[in-house]
C-alpha cells in the first residue's frame, strides 16, 4: 500500500473490522492521524456499520438484560454516558459468555446489538464531530470504535458465539434463520442455526426475492458448523433492491445462479 496516497475506501472498511495484516493496520493509522479527509470516511464507514445494526427489529428484551449487555459493551472509558441512556446506574456485569444467557437468541441478541450500537454511536457522534481533526485521543476513539464493531459482528457470527433457540418443550430444535437487510446499502447479515447438516457436495444457498417481481438473487453460500450454526455476512448485493422474502435451498457444491427446489427455508 502506498501511504503517500489516501487510503481506499476498502482498505478503510478492512481497518475498521482490523482486517488488514498488522503491519498494514500501523500504516493506516499513522495515516488516519495525519488526515482529516480519511478521517472523516473511516467515520463514515463506522456509522454504516451502526445502521445496519440500527435496522434490526426490536422485540421486547426481559428486565435487566438490557442493561448487563450495554454495560459490558460500555466496558471502556465511555461506560458513563450509555449508564445515562440507560436511566441507571452501571451494574457490576460478569462476562456474557460465561452468565448462562447464550448469545445466539437471536431475537435478543440483534436488539441489544442494536441498543448498543444506538447508544454507543449516539453519544459518541456529536463528540467525534467536534473533536476530528485535532489531535490523536481521537484516533485512539475511531479505534476503539472500529474494534467495538468488530466485536459487535462476532458476537452474531462467531463460530464460538453459543446459539441457543429456545423452542416449545419437548419440540425438537427446528432449524431457523434471522437476517438483518439494509436495501439502501444492500447490506446483509445472515445468522442461521440447528441447521441438517448437508452433503460434502452440496451447500446452503441463501436468495433475496425481490420486491419488483425480478428473479431470486444469489445472496450467499453457507455450510452448517458441527453445531448446526452458520451465517452470510455482507455478500456481494447491489444497492436499492428492497426484499420481498428470502429464502435458502440445497444447492451444488459451487452454488447456483437460480434456486433449485425445494426451498427448505424461507421467510418474508
Ligand atoms: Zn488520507
Amino acid at each position: 500500500m502506498n501511504r503517500a496516497e489516501h487510503i481506499s475506501q476498502e482498505d478503510l472498511a478492512l481497518y475498521s473490522m482490523q482486517a488488514l495484516a498488522p503491519e498494514e493496520q500501523a500504516e493506516v493509522l499513522a495515516h488516519l492521524q495525519g488526515c482529516a479527509a480519511c478521517q472523516t470516511e473511516l467515520r463514515e464507514i463506522l456509522e454504516e456499520e451502526a445502521l445496519l445494526a440500527l435496522s434490526v427489529e426490536q422485540p421486547p428484551l426481559p428486565s435487566g438484560m438490557q442493561q448487563r449487555f450495554m454495560a459490558r459493551i460500555a466496558n471502556t472509558p465511555q461506560q458513563t454516558a450509555a449508564a445515562n441512556v440507560a436511566k441507571a446506574e452501571p451494574v457490576p456485569v460478569e462476562p456474557l459468555k460465561s452468565s448462562g444467557f447464550g448469545l445466539g437468541w437471536l431475537g435478543w441478541v440483534t436488539a441489544m446489538v442494536a441498543i448498543a450500537v444506538a447508544v454507543y454511536f449516539g453519544n459518541h457522534s456529536f463528540q467525534l464531530e467536534q473533536q476530528l481533526n485535532s489531535d490523536r485521543s481521537d484516533i485512539a476513539q475511531l479505534s476503539a470504535q472500529a474494534a467495538r464493531a468488530e466485536e459487535l459482528t462476532d458476537a452474531l457470527t462467531s463460530p464460538q458465539a453459543k446459539q441457543v433457540t429456545l423452542t416449545e418443550t419437548k419440540q425438537p430444535a427446528q432449524p431457523v434463520g434471522h437476517t438483518t437487510y439494509l436495501a439502501s446499502k444492500g447490506a446483509l447479515i445472515f445468522v442461521a442455526s440447528n441447521l441438517h447438516p448437508v452433503a460434502p457436495n452440496k451447500t446452503y444457498e441463501l436468495w433475496l426475492i425481490p420486491a419488483n417481481g425480478k428473479a431470486p438473487m444469489p445472496a450467499g453460500l453457507f455450510r452448517p458448523d458441527a453445531t448446526g450454526s452458520a451465517s452470510v455476512v455482507l455478500p456481494q448485493l447491489p444497492e436499492g433492491v428492497e426484499a420481498k422474502a428470502f429464502g435458502v435451498t440445497i444447492e451444488d457444491a459451487q452454488g447456483s445462479t437460480t434456486p433449485t427446489l425445494p426451498i427448505v427455508m424461507s421467510g418474508s
